[in-house]
């Protein structure tokens, strides 16, 4: 039984608002600010992301443009790591690494800098939501090519029907909602 203080499962996916058609025609958008509003379930949130990793075993929490940047940082300040920004290409004002990707009928390009981490961290990866697998695919690339230890890729919520998790083979990879 969870207590108030420990949302079920179910209570976080009711936080999460179905938008039909954004940004564009026949994409059903998983909004997640209302969970974020809620002090209790964004606490639960982010105490989930990490479930399984003590503070000091990790030494940096990356995440992903840009609804991951909020829950990484949370993360980091939690398990004593630093917090490291995977962002679309052209934001990151130093000298960076980037990966491209395919969209459905596009690609898009994103980027690290290039001393995010020193050769062998041990780094956590997360971002709200996991569809087609294509962008943390890229991030973990990216990680891996600055000598990183990708430790486990996180996400809020996983859209299984897209199979992402097979763009993500070698990794471990959780999630804390499927739809
Ligand atoms: P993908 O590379 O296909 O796994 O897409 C994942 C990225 O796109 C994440 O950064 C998500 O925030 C965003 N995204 C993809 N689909 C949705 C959706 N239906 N609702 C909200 N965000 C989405």
């Amino acid at each position: 039984m969870n207590s108030p203080q420990d949302p079920s499962p179910a209570e976080l996916e009711q936080a999460i608002r179905n938008v039909p058609d954004f940004p564009k025609p026949g994409i059903q958008f998983k909004d997640i600010t209302p969970l974020l509003g809620n002090a209790r379930l964004f606490a639960a949130t982010v105490d989930r992301l990490i479930a399984g990793h003590p503070p000091g075993s990790i030494h940096a929490v990356a995440g992903i443009d840009a609804r991951g940047f909020l829950f990484a940082s949370a993360a980091a300040l939690k398990l004593g790591a630093g917090c490291v920004p995977i962002r679309k290409r052209g934001k990151l004002p130093y000298r960076t690494l980037e990966e491209s990707y395919e969209l459905e009928y596009d690609s898009n390009t994103i980027a690290i800098h290039a001393d995010a981490v020193p050769e062998g961290s041990r780094v956590l990866l997360i971002d709200d939501l996991l569809a087609t697998g294509g962008t943390a695919r890229a991030a973990a690339n990216l990680l891996r090519r600055l000598g990183a230890e990708v430790v486990e890729i996180v996400f809020l919520i996983e859209l299984t029907a897209l199979e992402g998790r097979a763009k993500l083979e070698g990794y471990p990879v959780r999630s804390l909602i499927r739809f």
